[in-house]
């Protein structure tokens, strides 16, 4: 059986993304942990700085570069990671549980008659098995799921894992890969303007609900976002209401993050946020109504009206900034 860990590292316009450095740290773990060696193969168009992945314990970097690949098709990366697999051999297979690994991670795995775990929180290698943790009900209950089969194919979310030094110079190798004729067309790519930080990289996030009472009060979720050099998330009664985009929508049936830090404001704590919002290191609630369902959950909880807390906690945040 190999030992040997694929990696696949995301690309953005030919950047490693900062997920690709936290699973460059996961896969060294397991390949330390089973005696194996890492091979990342990173895909996309205009590729450059591939070899830093070096920094945190890649032996080996596999570039796919082509214009077929500067945007994401869950085909096109398929292929890509499939060819890599077939020079590896891998134990495992991990990607970033980002909207390309849920997608593409499933069908590679039945591509390699693997077992496939997705959205894992956590992974490692237990009396030579790799074991995942998974959230279960909604980020309530964590099952560790054992892998049996030879192969696996495993997801891993954001931010679980930072990225640490294990430095070894990667050597790279480009590989050349046709990609097949996708059966899906991109028709817009709506790009995050400067300002904004994606949801699901970002370390902080702030957060607003229906409490806010109205879509002209945001500004004192965008003001604390701002202060704290955050990213800004909604809850899906806001977006249903037309006050926020979907693309901000934390939860179920929107984007899961797990930041070091989450600040919910005018939220109930609904189970279907929850499964969005509970895997982040430190939330903090505001909310008028002391019973809500969210100070279950939270590390800090201010009982209060979030158009009085909020400017006051961003204006504490830039002076003690400023310090
Ligand atoms: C299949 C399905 C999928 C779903 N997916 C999602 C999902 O992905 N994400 C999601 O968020 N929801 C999702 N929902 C909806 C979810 O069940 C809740 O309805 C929703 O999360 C409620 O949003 P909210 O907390 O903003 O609003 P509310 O439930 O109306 O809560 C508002 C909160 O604000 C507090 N409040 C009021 N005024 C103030 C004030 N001035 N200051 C401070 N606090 C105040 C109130 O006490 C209350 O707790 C889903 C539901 C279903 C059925």
């Amino acid at each position: 059986m190999s030992h040997d860990v694929l990696l696949v590292a995301e690309t953005r316009d030919g950047q490693l993304k900062k997920g690709a450095f936290e699973g460059a740290t996961a896969a060294r773990r397991v390949a330390d942990a089973l005696g194996g060696k890492v091979t990342a193969v990173v895909v996309g168009h205009g590729v450059t700085g591939a070899d830093a992945l070096g920094r945190c314990g890649v032996d080996r970097v596999l570039v796919v570069d082509g214009p077929a690949f500067a945007r994401y098709a869950g085909d096109a990366l398929a292929a890509a990671v499939l060819a890599a697999a077939a020079k590896v051999s891998p134990r495992l297979v991990l990607f970033s549980a980002t909207v390309a690994g849920k997608e593409t991670g499933p069908a590679v795995a039945a591509r390699l008659s693997a077992a496939c775990v997705a959205d894992a929180t956590g992974l490692a290698v237990e009396g030579g098995e790799l074991v995942a943790t998974k959230p279960r009900l909604g980020g309530k209950a964590f099952a560790k799921v054992a892998v049996k089969a030879p192969v696996a194919v495993v997801s891993l979310r954001q931010n679980v894992v930072t990225p640490a030094d294990a430095p070894r110079t990667a050597a790279v190798e480009r590989l050349d890969v046709a990609a097949p004729a996708s059966r899906v067309r991109l028709q817009q790519v709506v790009a995050p303007t400067a300002k904004e930080i994606e949801l699901t990289e970002a370390d902080v996030i702030v957060s607003g609900g229906r409490g806010l009472q109205a879509p002209e009060n945001w500004k004192v979720v965008l003001d604390l976002a701002d202060a704290l050099g955050a990213a800004h998330g909604a809850s899906r009664a806001v977006v249903d209401a037309g006050w926020r985009p979907h693309k901000e929508q934390v939860g179920q049936t929107g984007k899961t993050v797990s930041p070091k830090l989450y600040v919910a404001a005018g939220i109930s704590g609904a189970i279907q946020h929850l499964a969005g919002m509970s895997g982040s290191k430190v939330i903090v609630a505001v909310n008028k109504d002391p019973d809500a369902p969210i100070f279950q959950v939270a590390d800090y909880g201010i009982v209060g009206d979030a158009m009085v807390v909020l400017p006051l906690l961003a204006t504490e945040a830039r002076s003690y900034l400023k310090r």
